[in-house]
């Protein structure tokens, strides 16, 4: 942060002597202010002592993690079903390095995940690359081609909370940026307060930096080292999380003492999101140039949205599909609208950018109706993201029942730092259950809502089906992905059992398919699992979703 400032306070010096001089003037100013903030913050001074000394740890200009983590999928939700002993899935994140630039204020998050668990697309489960920065106040990512691409300020997608603030807070997880940045004499900090911790009375903070970010801190009252940081996201189908991370296991590197457990847990059921252990650290050790380029500080951070396209399917039904597109991790949406007598029914809203605007152009489809039920598939992130926006629109929620307990955590969760559509018009769940088969009937329309049986990605899962028109809406019975297809039997299967005679299937995540191109499609993603898994033998590297389970194909 020093040197940045002093970067744009000397920016016309013309001259190498002059040049020196200034940078030679420059830190020793500075430092003397630190000084007397750290003379005016006492308790922050200590930890700073605690962590190896005032002087050893101003001087650090960067620090680099290497270790290893695990996020929970989905933030805990996107398990096989929603309730809260249900088996977690988890996302393992080798390869993982923490660079905390401090000389220049910029951070780096790069690890490789993958899913530790059957899923239907390629790239999650090889050990997909991450690299994500923040330069100051631009947060980008870097493909592993090289290419940047900016993230948005405030990116609470279905897979990851993300953007500048989330980056930031992630950076101060480090106790020596998070002291540095409790010094800086443009933080304001709160009275201290003593608290109850696991190994003693804490020293607790409230604290605001320059930016306007906002967070918590915790010192141990005994040892003086940084317990924990606590700050607040918007999340878009609980509204907003409150993170905690944890820092434990103080061990020395080179004059620092730094935690080698680091175990970030959410305020929704206490899920561990992110759980790093430490294999080591280097102190000012080479470290990548995290600076953002021109080219990336000039594309935009705010989310863009596709205009809603409108496709008439047959009688009373209708696609309506977009979606993000300046996200790179975002599926597209595909929402199906069905017209009763006097009013409409939508399957799905899958993003919360879109819901609204789903919403609204239902409204435009036949003059008077306006959508009051809403048919959501499972309780996966991706598939409920809309689920504030639609509770705030006053529509009844149609789910399987063991749903009903997370879609009341999601629209009851309160969001008070980062209001939306639903804290802003509070209004309660109307929830609709489904065991085996709910019948939605009068003397238009009949859609026929069932429980996806025996599917092993999602256990609560529903599809709705219009017999009249013989049009189906998927959602990750055969669509979750066109690469593998571990669960390929759960749609014939269905179709059978409930005797369905389909002629047009309406998936979210692909466009409108007939029945011939959703069993090819199956087929295909049969092929490239067995494909996949005759290569991980080879390799004598098992994974699940391995061998095939299939009857069919
Ligand atoms: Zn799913
Ligand atoms: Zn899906």
């Amino acid at each position: 942060m020093k040197g940045r400032r002093d970067r744009t306070i000397w920016p016309g010096a013309a001259g190498a002597l002059v040049l020196l001089v200034l940078l030679t003037l420059a830190p020793a100013r500075s430092r003397a202010a630190d000084t007397d903030a750290a003379k005016d913050r006492p308790v922050i001074a200590a930890a700073a002592e605690a962590l190896g000394g005032l002087d050893r740890v101003r001087a650090v200009r960067n620090i680099t993690l290497i270790g290893y983590g695990m996020w929970a999928y989905q933030f805990g939700g996107g398990n096989v079903t929603a309730s809260p002993v249900a088996v977690q899935r988890y996302l393992a994140a080798n390869d993982l390095r923490r660079v905390y630039d401090l000389e220049h204020d910029r951070f780096q998050q790069a690890e490789r995940r993958d899913m530790l668990f059957t899923f239907a697309r390629a790239a999650p489960t090889l050990w997909q690359p991450f690299n994500l920065v923040l330069d100051g106040d631009v947060a980008f990512d870097v493909s592993p081609e090289g290419k940047a691409h900016r993230v948005q300020r405030w990116d609470a997608s279905a897979w990851y909370v993300d953007g500048v603030h989330m980056r930031r807070m992630w950076m101060l997880n480090n106790p020596v940026a998070l002291v540095r940045a409790a010094l800086d004499p443009s933080t304001s900090l709160s009275a201290v307060r003593s608290e109850a911790g696991i190994q003693g009375p804490q020293q607790v903070f409230d604290v605001t930096l320059r930016q306007g970010d906002k967070f918590t801190l915790a010192l141990s009252a005994s040892t003086h080292l940084p317990a924990w940081i606590r700050w607040n996201n918007p999340h878009n189908t609980f509204g907003e999380f409150t993170f905690t991370t944890y820092l434990e296991g103080y061990e020395p590197y080179q004059g620092l003492l730094l935690p080698t457990s680091y175990n970030t847990k959410t305020d929704w059921r206490n899920i561990s999101e992110l759980q790093i252990a430490v294999d080591g650290y280097q102190i000012d050790g080479p470290i990548p140039d995290l600076e953002a380029s021109a080219a990336v500080r000039a594309m935009p951070d705010v989310p863009q949205a596709s205009p809603v396209t409108v496709t008439k399917i047959a009688d009373h039904i209708w696609y309506l599909a977009g979606g993000p597109v300046t996200d790179n991790r975002a599926a597209p949406q595909g929402s199906t609208v069905y017209e009763f007598a006097d009013h409409l029914v939508i399957f799905e809203l899958n993003s919360k950018l879109m819901a609204k605007a789903i919403i609204d152009t239902a409204k435009t489809l036949v003059p008077g109706k306006v959508p009051t039920m809403l048919i959501t598939s499972h309780a996966h992130t991706d598939h409920i993201d809309g689920i504030r926006v639609a509770v705030a629109e006053g529509l009844a929620v149609i789910a399987r029942r063991e749903n009903e307990l997370i879609i009341h955590d999601m629209t009851s969760h309160l969001a008070p730092d980062f209001p939306d559509a639903l804290s802003q018009h509070p209004m309660p769940l109307k929830f609709i259950p489904v065991d085996e088969h709910l019948r939605l009937s009068d003397s238009m329309m009949t859609v026929d809502v069932y429980w996806a049986r025996t599917n092993s990605h999602m256990a609560d899962g529903l599809f709705a089906y219009a017999p009249a028109q013989k049009v189906l809406s998927d959602a990750d019975v055969a669509f979750a992905a066109r690469d593998y297809q571990p669960w390929a039997d759960n749609y014939m299967d269905d179709i059978e059992y409930y005797k369905l005679d389909v002629r047009e299937v309406l998936p979210i995540h692909f466009p409108p398919m007939t029945q011939q191109q959703t069993i090819d499609f199956i087929k295909a993603g049969v092929q490239g699992l067995r494909e996949r898994c005759a290569r991980q033998q080879t390799l004598e590297v098992p994974i699940p979703g391995c061998p095939v389970l299939t009857h069919r194909y």
